[in-house]
């Protein structure tokens, strides 16, 4: 820090969720000069699952991990593999198999508490030395002068960059700052999520069934009997489950789910989440770049929301890594517009295939339940094109960064 309270970096990061930390590792190992700012607390010795998302992981994700040096310190006890995938309609006889073993892999995924990555993320900074990370942290300002940007904080400190990476989220304090429109659609749905005891061992199935207000998931974690719940439905029938006894609610979980996995034992607290999908107007201005949520959000249906902002971070990293290497300007919009051209569209697809999906699945009316029978049975019996989709979900195909391939 300078005598007029100004610090230089190479790159201002703001937010240090899943993305935000991953790009931070991603430059600083490069040897970029990074400040990360975050509003939260630091989490010193956080207790593990105490945010209750647990995340589905591709592969492509597992590479970006591994690649930031983040992916080895997540503990083993934390990681649930899933090789095979159900899929099933509550209205009908439609399913559709998915197993990694048709594509030569040994796994389709990974299920992993949001917490064990973020604290492998935050241990793996820690070891990067051109990495500052402040905590409880408010961007105020933003101001550019000539290639360069500012950003100021509630405390009066001033960074001085010549990128600022907002990956502050949905509600992206950065994005608001410097104006960029962000289009919100409410889905008037919420989602319930929790983590199940279950009667049989889920034998690293992951399982979805989709029923009339939403697709319930049961997730399989490390723990041979333990499932991560990600119940999507009404607003009015989320917080009515949110109200039922423990009882009331393991009879009516295990009812959904057809007692697939027999009788529920026990679950963890239930948290609701409103649900929503948004996108940034633009992903990038002078000196500026969205990542992550803050770009843009999208159903929790295929789990994919944190997959995309991994990406997003690899992508970025790779591009700006390119130009500081070569000695240019990496803030500069025509570097940033390479970003914003290669991830943009690749989010927009994932975001209306899950809207498709999602009102293929949720439409009672005809012939709509008997098509989609017919497709599911018809995509399960052919193979090109249940491995075609099998890759893309899994993130080992489709224009990836090659810190990602
Ligand atoms: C129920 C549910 C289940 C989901 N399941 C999955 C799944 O299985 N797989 C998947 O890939 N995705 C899933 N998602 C989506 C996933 O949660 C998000 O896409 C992902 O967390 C976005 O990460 P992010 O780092 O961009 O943003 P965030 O996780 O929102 O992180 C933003 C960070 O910025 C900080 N911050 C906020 N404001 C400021 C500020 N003004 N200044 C400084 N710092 C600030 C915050 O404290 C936070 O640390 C799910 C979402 C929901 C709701």
């Amino acid at each position: 820090m300078n005598s007029n309270n100004t610090l230089d970096a190479d790159v201002v990061v703001v937010g240090a969720g899943i993305t935000g930390a991953s790009c931070a590792c991603l430059l600083g190992l490069a040897g970029l000069k990074v400040v990360l700012l975050e509003s939260g607390i630091r989490q010193i010795n956080s207790l593990k699952q105490s945010d209750a998302r647990i995340f589905a992981m591709t592969l492509a994700s597992q590479k970006i991990l591994k690649q930031s040096g983040a992916w080895n310190r997540i503990d083993q006890n934390d990681i649930g593999i899933f090789n095979k995938m159900h899929v099933w309609d509550e209205n009908g006889v439609g399913e559709i198999d998915f197993d990694s073993a048709a594509i030569c892999q040994s796994e389709l995924g990974y299920i992993i508490p949001y917490q064990a990555i973020s604290d492998a993320l935050q241990d793996a900074m820690l070891d990067i030395d051109n990495i500052r990370c402040l905590w409880s942290v408010l961007p105020v300002s933003i101001e550019r002068k000539q290639d360069t940007i500012q950003i100021k904080t509630e405390d009066g400190l001033v960074y001085k960059t010549r990128l600022i990476v907002a990956a502050d989220g949905a509600n992206s304090k950065i994005r608001q700052l410097v104006g960029i429109n962000y289009i919100r659609h409410d889905y008037k749905q919420s989602a319930l999520a929790c983590i199940a005891t279950t009667e049989f061992s889920h034998e690293q199935v992951a399982r979805q069934r989709f029923l009339k207000r939403g697709p319930l998931a049961f997730l399989p974690m490390a723990d041979q009997h333990q499932c991560a719940i990600v119940w999507s439905t009404s607003p009015e029938h989320a917080q009515r489950l949110l109200g039922l006894d423990e009882r009331s609610f393991y009879a009516e979980l295990s009812e959904a789910f057809a007692n697939e996995l027999g009788q529920i034992t026990a679950t963890s607290e239930r948290v609701v989440f409103p649900l929503s999908r948004a996108r940034a107007d633009h992903y990038t201005q002078p000196g500026l770049v969205l990542i992550g949520d803050s770009a843009h959000t999208i159903h929790p249906l295929a789990g994919q929301g944190a997959n995309l902002g991994l990406l997003d971070a690899a992508a970025l990293a790779e591009i700006v890594i390119d130009a500081y290497q070569r000695g240019r300007h990496h803030g500069r919009q025509q570097v940033l517009r390479k970003y914003e051209r290669w991830r943009k569209g690749k989010n927009h697809s994932m975001m209306y295939l899950m809207d498709g999906f999602k009102y293929l699945f949720e439409n009672q009316s005809q012939p709509l339940p008997l098509l989609r029978n017919v497709g599911l049975d018809m995509v399960n019996d052919l193979p090109l094109l249940k491995h075609a989709i099998m890759r893309r979900a899994m993130g080992i195909e489709g224009g990836l960064p090659d810190i990602a391939r």
